[in-house]
């Protein structure tokens, strides 16, 4: 058994086996001409029910073959140009050379004396993205698991920064005084965050959006002055740089100004729109992002990354002392003294991947301006998207896209009962999906069912779009038709 251990005496074991597994998943995609089978839980569910994990195979081809009928052959594939569904984007070559490298090495990041110069691979990184949001001198942060740790973290720095000094701050029964502030089209993160936090279940008070789905401000300015009124403590402002599903980026200027005249933390959710921080041509859309105090950036959404690769990233490094604690074992307090860099004072996780050494990969090979490129890509699509939705009578389209998503609906012309037009659009996803021809996701607007193209794949072409819709209308047609031979 300890031929499977990685280590001096079988580096060649090492490099035949993850070769052999590189050549199946590359073979794979190569020939992948779908970005699903359409297989269904049933159907898969018996196949990973009979293998007996007691009863190992002990022969790395056998479990590659047995991987293949249980996994790599009805994948979800997000290379593919017609996988249109949700955040999940291609990845870049030199991010997985990265990915390979780090879980070899296997650093852990929460110590210095587990990571050495991942470390400051790390905190360079860190220091890139302050720079690129402008955060200045104090700037700091770490990286994460995801957007929702980042929001977690985020929101537990602004609830211990709006402790001290406030009015009838009474400890944690004072928690149910905190408000926190966001649109209705903010991610759900935000409200289990509050839950996590301890905050009371009317914390999180929902802002309308106007008709581009930004926050309004002028509900945010009452809100916020409702607050104060009541006796109540504004904790944060949870601006969205890139809504989950109209990637629509709240009015960044005017929410810092709202925060400065009430003494508010702003965080800056920017899981999606962090791609503009590497943009070509379209950075200034995230202007105003440079006064938050805190930002969540997911560079596994919009820098093309393998999941996971996020951070969160505040403007005053000493606010990320709220997340420490020391502990003899690991991270004394006399470290700190010794100025050893020890991340995990700054993050709430304890044993940590080495993320950050995917962006490091992408970044040296590619520069930014390449991760940038492809993300415009995907912006210019999605405007060429919106036209052919807009010129299309068969589809209602929500709004023109900021980012890479577009909603829309398809209404059916001889039919006007919204609830019939609900049931056609969800069929019409469900067949899709079913067919493996293609995915797309689905949510809702104003109380409808809408589906959505979430663009993220620069391969995806017009042609890709226009073929993808004509298939949910022939879906959906389908369902129609089966609906009035039931009825008659
Ligand atoms: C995806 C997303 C999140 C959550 O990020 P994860 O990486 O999935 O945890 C938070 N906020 C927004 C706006 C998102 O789109």
């Amino acid at each position: 058994m300890r031929s499977h251990l990685l280590n001096d005496t079988t580096a060649e074991h090492y490099r035949r086996s993850v070769t052999e597994g590189i050549e199946r998943v590359a073979a794979k995609l190569a020939t992948t001409d779908r970005p699903f089978t359409g297989v269904a839980v049933d159907a898969l569910s018996p196949r990973i029910d009979a293998i007996d994990l007691d009863k190992p195979l002990h022969d790395t081809a056998a479990v590659l073959d047995e991987l293949e009928d249980v996994y790599l052959r009805d994948a979800v594939y997000f290379h593919h140009p017609r996988y249109l569904a949700h955040l999940n984007c291609p990845v870049v070559i030199p991010a997985v050379l990265g990915e390979a490298i780090l879980s070899a090495v296997n650093s852990s990041l929460d110590t210095w004396d587990q990571s050495a110069g991942g470390t400051l691979i790390e905190r360079k990184l860190i220091d890139w993205t302050t720079d690129r949001i402008g955060l200045g001198e104090n700037a700091d942060g770490v990286f994460t698991s995801g957007g929702t740790q980042s929001n977690l973290q985020a929101l537990l720095l602004a609830r211990e920064e709006a402790k001290p000094g406030r009015d009838g701050w009474e400890g944690p029964a004072g928690f149910a005084k905190l408000r926190i502030f966001a649109s209705e089209v903010s991610h759900f993160s935000v409200k289990k965050s509050a839950k996590l936090l301890g905050l009371s279940e009317d914390s999180v008070v929902c802002l309308p959006v106007d008709h581009d789905k930004r926050m309004q401000t002028v509900a945010l300015a009452r809100e916020l002055e409702r607050c104060k009124q009541d006796g109540l403590v504004p904790m944060a402002v949870v601006a969205t740089a890139g809504t989950t599903d109209f990637g629509s980026i709240d009015p960044l200027p005017e929410i810092a100004e709202l925060c400065a005249q009430y003494g508010v933390w702003m965080h800056v959710d920017a899981a999606y729109g962090c791609g503009l921080l590497a943009s070509v041509r379209h950075r200034d859309r995230i202007d105003g992002i440079e006064r938050a105090d805190s930002v969540t950036v997911d560079y596994h959404k919009s820098f093309f990354q393998p999941v996971s690769s996020s951070a969160v990233l505040v403007r005053d490094a000493s606010t990320l002392r709220h997340a420490t604690y020391h502990a003899e074992y690991l991270n004394p307090r006399r470290m700190v003294q010794e100025r050893i860099p020890n991340q995990v004072d700054k993050s709430l996780q304890t044993t940590r991947r080495f993320d950050a050494l995917k962006l490091w990969m992408t970044l040296r090979v590619m520069g930014a301006d390449g991760i940038g490129q492809l993300f415009d890509e995907v912006c210019d699509l999605a405007v060429e998207g919106w036209k052919l939705l807009a010129a299309d009578p068969r589809f209602d389209v929500v709004v023109q896209p900021t980012l890479s998503t577009l909603v829309f609906r398809y209404i059916p012309a001889a039919v006007t009962d919204p609830s019939e037009i609900d049931r056609a659009n969800l069929y019409a996803r469900k067949a899709l999906f079913a067919s493996g021809d293609a995915v797309v996701a689905g949510t809702k607007v104003g109380g409808r069912h809408y589906l959505k193209f979430t663009l993220l794949n620069p391969e995806t072409t017009v042609d890709d779009m226009a073929a993808v819709l004509d298939l949910i209308a022939g879906h959906a047609e389908q369902y129609l038709g089966e609906s009035l031979d039931r009825a008659s």
